[in-house]
């Protein structure tokens, strides 16, 4: 990934993650968020947040599942610091719903004004379809590749 381009992608998420602290939503630790089909949700994400995922995450079971996120073990996520929008914007706290909307769609309108500025195309689509797609364009499992999360919905 471009290095300014991704400069502009982590500015995004610092500014995401400002916002979600200010708004301090309450977090259960029940791991929802990241068990997909049991809770009735979509993790989806661009293409920047993907390529930012995969390059630094651990090795994880392919191929990737719709039903749960594959970096979540016994609870934990272990891709924390390069994870998505989705999972930085999203909380159970109901409290918290509204200004979850409002900080997702003013997130993902800066991350399509990149797209548009960097000419990049936009590409949206659902995590496992990401990682799949990932792993079927290098041929080889892209765990330890240094190549190219998001927005939970409710299904
Ligand atoms: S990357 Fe996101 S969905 Fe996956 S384990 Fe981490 S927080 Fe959960």
């Amino acid at each position: 990934m471009d290095p300014e381009l991704r400069t502009r992608v982590l500015e995004v998420y610092a500014e995401v993650d400002a916002a979600v602290a200010a708004a301090k939503p309450r977090c259960d630790a029940s791991g929802r968020c990241c068990r997909f089909t049991e809770y009735g949700h979509t993790l989806f994400l661009s293409q920047f947040e993907a390529d930012i995922l995969l390059e630094t995450a651990p090795a994880y079971s392919k191929p990737v599942s719709r039903d749960f996120c594959p970096f979540q073990v016994q609870g934990l996520c272990t891709a924390r610091e390069s994870r998505p929008l989705g999972c930085r914007i999203y909380f159970c706290d109901p409290t918290f719903q509204e200004p979850q909307h409002a900080i997702t769609e003013a997130a993902v309108a800066k991350l399509k004004a990149i797209a548009d500025e960097y000419d990049t195309g936009w590409n949206y689509a659902p995590l496992h379809t990401m990682l799949n797609a990932a792993e079927r364009a290098v041929g080889a499992p892209v765990s330890n590749a240094r190549m190219p999360l998001s927005v939970l919905t409710d299904v």
